[in-house]
């Protein structure tokens, strides 16, 4: 098929995995997204995935609890998540294979680029846990990051929200959805797409970023197909 992503990047905030729920995992709602992760998978898109942490902890959000020690929880946590999403896409008939970005050798691989870059091309999904494995950085980084070593060609970062508006959607009901927007007018409209430290990370390598819910799981198989769905920010 043509026009479609070859390798993607699949950014999935730990929100998205907790359903209705709002904290922790919620089974049915993985199986669904990893099933539709599997139809990419039979289209023979290579995927890599990010996974962040923010539906069992957020380190910024740890009261008085040390900075570094409130991110290596919020490490830990990307690691359920990334396991949870292995096995669903196990069930779902991926292969697949969990690389983290803190050594913890017992549970998954350790991330080591040419060989994530091997995974990919021998179609298994690979995904990435522990971030960047840095505290003081974010998953949506990590997703800036591994994009770029593994020349992902775009990062489909799936979010709670149907892309970039003009004015806060819940806020303002005639905010109007962008449906591609560049690098600097996001800079000079001030409007949230990712930190800044994940954002210039993308601008500068030229990643382009597309922006979707996840409220219909089967929008990956769409984005994957370049169909017109979220916010492209290029
Ligand atoms: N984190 C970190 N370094 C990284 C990525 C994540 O220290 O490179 C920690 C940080 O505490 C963060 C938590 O992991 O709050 C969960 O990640 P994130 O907030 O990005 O998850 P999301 O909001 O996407 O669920």
């Amino acid at each position: 098929m043509k026009n479609m992503y070859k390798r993607v990047l699949i950014k999935l905030s730990g929100e998205a995995l907790a359903g209705d729920k709002k904290t922790g995992l919620d089974n049915e709602t993985v199986h669904k997204i990893c099933s539709s992760i599997k139809k990419i998978y039979d289209l023979g898109t290579e995927i890599a995935i990010v996974v962040g942490g923010g539906n069992f902890w957020r380190g910024r959000s740890s009261g008085d609890m040390d900075r570094t020690r409130a991110d290596h929880i919020g490490m830990l946590a990307t690691v359920m998540n990334s396991l949870a999403l292995a096995d669903a896409l196990e069930q779902a008939g991926c292969d697949v294979r969990v690389q983290t970005a803190i050594a913890m050798q017992q549970v998954a691989e350790p991330y080591i680029r040419n060989r994530a870059v091997r995974h990919l091309q021998k179609n298994r999904v690979v995904i990435f846990g522990c971030g960047t494995g840095n505290p003081f950085f974010s998953t949506d980084t990590a997703a800036a990051l591994r994009a770029a070593e593994i020349d992902a060609q775009i990062i489909l970062k799936a979010t709670m929200v149907d892309g970039v508006y003009d004015s806060d959607p819940h806020k303002n009901p005639n905010a109007v959805r962008y449906q591609t927007i560049s690098f600097d007018e996001v800079l000079a409209k001030q409007l949230a797409v990712m930190d800044m430290t994940a954002f210039s990370m993308c601008r500068d390598n030229k990643i382009p970023v597309l922006v979707f819910s996840l409220e219909d799981p089967d929008n990956i198989l769409r984005a994957v197909k370049q169909e017109n769905i979220g916010t492209l920010v290029k």
